[in-house]
């Protein structure tokens, strides 16, 4: 598999290129050449898989024998022994039309770590075969940081350095990224919010000789080895859920910020995967509910919400999902994206617009509606949902009709947002290893959202 950007201009490179890269060097983001068609027998195949099988067979679609086959096992293999579930991603049966995919038995309790362990290998991997020192730069709405650190903490030739947006992550987030104490790990606490962070890391990555000067590498979603990873899940559930290939579609309901995990449903989809309606669950910061109700992409005011790692305005991934949408033409998306950063809204056409509705729907889950749900499933299925998750439950039973079955996202464990549970009226024990943060020392470096005073700081910790 070779590798394009979606503005054209960086062209049919390689997969550790690709992955070393992160964001394109024009700007855009990078996607496979081909979407890789997966035959129905071979989709009869892979439904007998278990887990890390079926990630050895996915991947060696996307890379392209630039890994031994050996290698890759072992790579894959390490990633997913720090799970604690065997099966890495099980299902609960919430109902008969609603199935919960948990995702958050990695090491920081979130869905990140399904493709963060995996990443964190790879560039293990890859500095020590090429000998070449490598500098993670990242933005976090709390659970990527912590995920991407758990990654890399330690390991020789590697550093790590994460912003988060001061004070707007959850206390067990916070806690997470910054009580590691390895000396390659660095947290900058910005005053500002998500956007903010994010919008400052992709100018340094634009940045080309920033980039260069200082061997930048991306553990963000604009890296599409993160999409490549969570494409995996998507098939487990379907084979869990719906047996054999034949059977009646699924949906799949994803709470959503960067567009990063239900992009990698919609490439699922596109690979030959039989996914119903993909829905798209938000929280007030709904600019994609909006996107797929209306046709027009605009950020609105950043709101704070009850889950936080969706408190995201300007969607990375969303370019990848434009640029198939609207045709495959680099040119067009690059004279868009362009537009959006003067006008600040790209609006598509009716034509286009229907065909986003033929494949998702969304819903804008309130704070009310958030809390009601969690507390509701409690009572009638004993079962405590996080804030996030709750989105997707929610939007599953708004958007799906009934008979359809809807596997529902579950991206994090409720321990994580105890500042929601508990407006719920409910108490919680936390795991072991949440609990145990709470008596560790915290490291962290708080910082202007100024890109001039964050790239200093980076440089000198990149370069001490
Ligand atoms: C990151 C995150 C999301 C949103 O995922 P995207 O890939 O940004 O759409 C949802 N829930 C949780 C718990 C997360 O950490």
């Amino acid at each position: 598999m070779e590798y394009i950007s979606t503005r054209g201009k960086v062209g049919s490179i390689g997969f550790i290129d690709a992955f070393m890269m992160g964001l394109a060097n024009d700007g855009g983001l990078l996607i496979p050449k081909q979407i890789p068609q997966i035959p129905i027998e071979t989709l009869q195949t892979w439904s007998k898989l278990g887990y890390t099988e079926l990630v050895y067979e996915i991947f060696t679609y996307f890379t392209n024998d630039e890994i031994p086959q050996e290698d890759l096992k072992q790579l894959i293999a390490d990633s997913y022994s720090t799970f604690r579930h065997p099966e890495v991603t099980p299902i609960t049966k919430l109902s008969d039309e609603l199935y919960l995919l948990e995702l958050f038995h990695g090491p920081t309790f979130a869905f990140k770590d399904v493709a963060l362990q995996f990443m964190g290998q790879l560039y293990s991997y890859v500095a020590k075969k090429k000998g070449v020192r490598i500098n993670i730069l990242g933005a976090t709405s709390g659970d990527t940081g912590a995920s991407a650190i758990e990654g890399v903490r330690g390991k020789d030739g590697i550093k790590i350095c994460i912003l988060h947006p001061h004070g707007k992550v959850s206390k067990v987030q916070e806690l997470q990224m910054t009580t590691v104490q390895d000396d390659n790990v660095l947290n900058l606490s910005v005053d500002g919010n998500f956007d903010d962070c994010q919008r400052i890391i992709k100018e340094l990555f634009a940045n080309l000789d920033f980039k260069s000067a200082n061997d930048l590498a991306a553990i963000n979603s604009i890296n599409f080895i993160r999409i490549m990873a969570q494409i995996v899940y998507y098939f487990y559930a379907y084979f869990q859920v719906a047996g054999n290939i034949g059977a009646d579609k699924v949906n799949f309901s994803v709470p959503t910020g960067n567009f990063g995990d239900i992009f990698a449903g919609y490439m699922a989809k596109r690979m030959g995967l039989p996914i119903g309606k993909l829905i798209l669950a938000t929280n007030e910061n709904n600019i994609l509910e909006r996107f797929i109700k209306e046709g027009v992409y605009m950020p609105g005011d950043f709101r704070m919400t009850y889950s936080p790692s969706m408190d995201i305005q300007v969607a990375s991934n969303f370019e990848r999902y434009l640029y198939y949408v609207l045709g495959e033409d680099p040119e067009l998306i690059a004279k868009l994206m362009e537009q959006f950063k003067v006008e600040g809204e790209i609006s598509i056409s009716s034509e286009a617009l229907a065909a986003v509705q033929s494949e998702f729907a969304a819903h804008g889950v309130l704070g009310a509606e958030c809390l009601s749900t969690i507390s509701r499933v409690k009572t009638e299925t004993n079962y405590l949902l996080d804030p996030h998750s709750a989105c997707g439950v929610a939007a599953a039973q708004q958007c799906a009709e009934k008979g359809e079955i809807t596997i529902s996202l579950a991206t994090a464990h409720p321990a994580k947002f105890n500042e929601a549970i508990e407006l719920c009226g409910i108490e919680q024990q936390y795991p072991e290893p949440i609990q145990a943060l709470f008596n560790k020392e915290q490291r962290q470096t708080r910082i202007a959202g100024d890109k001039q005073a964050i790239a200093s700081a980076i440089e000198a910790f990149y370069r001490g």
